[in-house]
C-alpha cells in the first residue's frame, strides 16, 4: 500500500479529558482515515474526570459518556496499564506512529517554598484529591483528621473541592463514588473547621461562582467571612463580571452569618503562608498579612506588612496549583512546567504534539480541553497537508497489540475496562452510589483479566 493511501496512525498518551477530545477532533473527521490509539498508565480511562473532579459533583463527571462514545469507535482503541517510558519508550511510539499526541496533564503540585513544609501534616491538595477519589497512586496514603482545624493555602477551585470535601456530612458522601477508604476517614474526622487563606483580596480569587455558592448547600453549613474584608475592594467598577459575582456571594455570606454546623469553612484573605511549625508533625501556620497594590497595568498583587499571626492546626494542605513533568526527549519549561510548543506542535519535535494542561498549564474547566484539542488536531492536519509531518513509509499494518502484550502482559484494553465499569457499576447499585471504586492496581487488574486469585 502507498503511504499515502495507508490511514494515519495517531497515539495519544493519556487518557484524560484533553485526550479524549483530541481523539473525537480526529474522529470527527470525514475526510480522515485515521485509527487512535490511547495509551493509558492507570488501568482506567478519563483522567481528571475519574480521579480529580470531587465525587459530590457527578454532573461534572457525566462528560465521561462523551468519551465512552468516542472509546466505542471502531477506529479508537484503548491501552491500559501501559507506562508510556517504563513499558514502552517515547522513541517507539514515535517508531511505530505517525503522529503522537501527550495529553499527560500537570501530575504534581506547586510547593510554597516555605520552612516546615516537609514537615507530618503538611500535603499537597492534589494528593489529597487523588486519595479521596480512588486514585491507586494515593489508595495507601493516610491523613491524619484528628485536629480541630485544617488550612486550605490558595483561592482556586480545588482549595474548594478540598474544603467542602472535609466540612461535607459524611452521609452525604456516602450517595457518591468517594472512595470507601475516605469515606470512613472522614466519618471518623475530628475537623470542625476548615480554614481557606488568600494571599490577595476576594475580588482577586480564582474559583468560579457556581462552586463559591454552593458551599452553604453542600456543607450545611454557614461560611465564616469577615464583613471587613469584602466590605470595599479597589477598583471594583473594574472587576471581571465572575470576581463581581464572587464578590456578591461571599458579602452575602458575611451578611447572613447563618448557624455553622458541625464543620464549617472560613475564608481569610490578604494572608500568605511564612512558616509552618510543630515537633515531628503539623502543630500551627504562621500566616503573614499582606497589602494589596495595583500596579500601572492593573494587576493587583500582595505584599507583605510584617505583621503575623499563628493559626494551630494538624493539617495544612497546599492547593496553589498543579505543575507538568518532563518527558525524557522532548523540550519543558522549567518556568511553567509545560512543553513549549507551537499550537500544539511540540517545539523541535518531528512528530509529537501536546494537548490539555501539559501544553498550556493548569486552567480552564474540562470544556476548555475541547477547544484546546482542536487547535493541536488542526495543527497536525496542516502539518500533515504542508509535508511537514510525513507519514512512515510502511507496507500493510502495524502488529501494535502483540508487541505491547509483549511489553505490558497484563494490558487492559477497551473490554478489560468494560468489565471493571460493570463491576464498580453494580458495587454501587445496593447503596444507590454511582459507582463503587476499586482503588488497588491489582484489584483493578484481576477484572479486567478475569482473574480469580486464590487468596481473593
Ligand atoms: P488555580 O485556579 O490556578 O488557583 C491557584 C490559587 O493558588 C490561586 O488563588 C493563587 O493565588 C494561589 N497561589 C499560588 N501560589 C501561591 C502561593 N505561593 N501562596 C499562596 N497562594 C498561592 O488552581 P487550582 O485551584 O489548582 O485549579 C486548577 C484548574 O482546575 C483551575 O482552572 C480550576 O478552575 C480548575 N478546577 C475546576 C473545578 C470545577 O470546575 N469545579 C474544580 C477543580 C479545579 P494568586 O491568584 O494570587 O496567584
Amino acid at each position: 500500500m502507498a503511504a499515502a493511501e495507508a490511514p494515519l496512525n495517531v497515539a495519544i498518551v493519556g487518557s484524560g479529558p484533553s485526550g479524549f477530545y483530541a481523539a473525537g477532533a480526529l474522529l470527527d473527521r470525514a475526510d480522515l482515515d485515521v485509527r487512535v490509539d490511547m495509551y493509558e498508565r492507570l488501568a482506567t480511562p478519563w483522567g481528571l474526570v475519574r480521579a480529580g473532579v470531587a465525587p459530590d459533583h457527578p454532573k461534572i463527571k457525566s462528560v465521561s459518556s462523551v468519551y465512552a462514545k468516542i472509546a466505542a469507535e471502531e477506529s479508537f482503541r484503548f491501552f491500559g496499564n501501559v507506562d508510556v517510558g517504563t513499558d514502552v519508550t517515547r522513541e517507539e511510539l514515535a517508531e511505530r506512529y505517525d503522529a503522537v499526541i501527550y495529553a499527560v496533564g500537570t501530575p504534581t503540585d506547586r510547593k510554597l517554598g516555605i520552612p516546615g513544609e516537609e514537615l507530618p501534616g503538611s500535603v499537597a491538595a492534589v494528593d489529597f484529591v487523588g486519595w479521596y477519589n480512588g486514585h491507586p497512586d494515593f489508595a495507601d496514603h493516610t491523613f491524619d483528621l484528628n485536629t480541630s482545624r485544617a488550612v486550605v493555602i490558595g483561592n482556586g477551585n480545588v482549595a474548594l473541592d478540598v474544603a467542602r470535601i472535609l466540612c461535607s456530612p459524611p452521609d452525604r458522601l456516602a450517595a457518591t463514588d468517594i472512595a470507601d477508604h475516605a469515606l470512613d476517614a472522614l466519618r471518623a474526622s475530628g475537623i470542625k473547621e476548615v480554614l481557606v487563606v488568600g494571599r490577595r483580596g476576594p475580588a482577586q480569587a480564582a474559583f468560579t461562582t457556581p462552586e463559591l455558592k454552593e458551599l452553604p448547600e453542600f456543607t450545611e453549613s454557614g461560611v465564616d467571612i469577615d464583613p471587613d474584608q469584602v466590605a470595599e475592594v479597589p477598583d471594583e467598577d473594574g472587576l471581571s463580571r465572575v470576581a463581581k459575582r464572587n464578590l456578591a456571594v461571599l458579602r452575602g455570606y458575611a451578611e447572613d452569618a447563618e448557624a455553622y454546623g458541625e464543620r464549617h469553612i472560613t475564608m481569610r484573605f490578604q494572608r500568605s503562608p511564612v512558616e509552618i511549625r510543630g515537633n515531628g508533625k503539623v502543630e500551627e501556620i504562621v500566616l503573614g498579612h499582606n497589602e494589596l497594590r495595583v500596579g500601572e497595568d492593573g494587576w493587583v498583587s500582595a505584599h507583605d506588612t510584617g505583621h503575623r499571626e499563628s493559626v494551630p492546626t494538624g493539617l495544612v494542605l497546599r492547593a496553589v496549583g498543579y505543575r507538568g513533568l518532563p518527558i525524557a526527549g522532548l523540550p519543558f519549561d522549567e518556568r511553567r512546567g509545560v512543553i513549549p510548543n507551537e499550537r500544539g506542535k511540540v517545539e523541535g519535535a518531528e512528530r509529537e504534539y501536546v494537548v490539555g494542561w501539559i501544553k498550556r498549564g493548569p486552567t480552564g474547566i474540562i470544556g476548555t480541553n475541547k477547544k484546546d484539542a482542536v487547535e493541536t488536531v488542526t495543527r497536525l492536519l496542516e502539518d500533515l497537508a504542508d509535508g511537514s509531518l510525513r507519514r512512515h513509509d510502511r507496507d500493510g499494518t502495524l502488529d501494535i497489540e502483540s508487541w505491547l502484550a509483549e511489553r505490558q502482559p497484563e494490558l487492559v484494553t477497551e473490554s478489560g475496562w468494560q468489565l471493571i465499569d460493570q463491576a464498580e457499576r453494580t458495587a454501587g447499585e445496593p447503596a444507590g452510589r454511582p459507582r463503587v471504586k476499586l482503588c488497588r492496581t491489582e484489584a483493578l487488574l484481576d477484572v479486567a483479566l478475569s482473574r480469580t486469585r486464590a487468596d481473593a
